[in-house]
């Protein structure tokens, strides 16, 4: 078994908060520089921007898991990731139907856009990403596992856009490969605040929206090998594999 430093809550340029440094080459150069094993890509609502970080990372030997961070009706932050690109795609169809139409306000916001490997911009996108979708939370959550994807919901013990901020509880059908903490928290004491029974998985990212944050937070997946299938396996701590939140 070996142990790969894993954040897979990364934003880029397309998300409205995203840093404009936050370029697909950008981050693929600091994920590897500092040591990272495996990245998601997960920006507001959106996927666009993850196969050409997908690519760069397949020519710099990173491993990058595409998805997103998608906000239900309830305004929780979900974290998304699908196995390949046919399954990401039609959750790009799901987003694109249910995004609620508000238009961005590039002064308030930011801008948001997607760029090719040079950073060239390739498109400006002018609904506001950081809108909710019109599904609940459980929606997502089947929509997601009907494409065999991982569903995790986003820094849980955050006072907004967290399931127990806006729910207040953990609603007992929805089916989570792992909750994640935000970068400061401590795993014992949100399990303890929120009453997490020890069989749900914890795991911590960086949430990084700036290149500063990229690869100081990370979970250790100990597995055999930098693919979705043995993520998966660790998430569940199935034949020898896990995950260790470092201290
Ligand atoms: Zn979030
Ligand atoms: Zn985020």
């Amino acid at each position: 078994m070996k142990s790969f430093r894993t954040d897979l809550h990364i934003h880029t340029v397309l998300s409205p908060c995203g840093d404009l440094e936050m370029s697909p080459a950008r981050i693929v150069l600091l994920a590897k520089e500092r040591g990272l094993d495996i990245i998601g890509i997960t920006d507001h609502n959106s996927t666009r921007q993850c196969r050409v970080v997908w690519e760069l990372g397949q020519k710099a030997g990173l491993t990058v898991i595409p998805g997103c961070e998608a906000t239900s009706r309830e305004e929780v932050h979900c974290l998304t990731l699908f196995p390949d690109f046919d399954a990401l795609n039609e959750f790009q169809e799901f987003l694109d139907l249910h995004l609620t139409i508000i238009p961005n306000k590039v002064s308030l916001f930011g801008y948001q856009v997607v760029v090719d490997e040079d950073e060239n911009i390739l498109e400006e996108f002018h609904n506001y990403l950081g809108a909710s979708l019109d599904a609940s939370v459980e929606e997502i959550e089947q929509k997601v596992h009907e494409l065999s994807g991982i569903f995790i919901p986003a820094h849980i013990d955050r006072p907004r856009n967290s399931l127990f901020s806006q729910l207040g509880f953990f609603p007992p059908e929805l089916k989570v490969e792992a909750l994640q903490i935000s970068k400061l928290a401590e795993e014992t004491t949100v399990r303890k605040k929120f009453s997490i029974i020890p069989e749900i998985t914890l795991v911590k990212f960086s949430d990084a929206h700036y290149p500063e944050d990229l690869g100081k937070t990370y979970t250790l997946f100990e597995m055999e090998e930098p693919s979705f299938e043995e993520l998966r396996k660790a998430l569940k701590g199935e034949a020898g594999r896990r995950v260790i939140i470092p201290q």
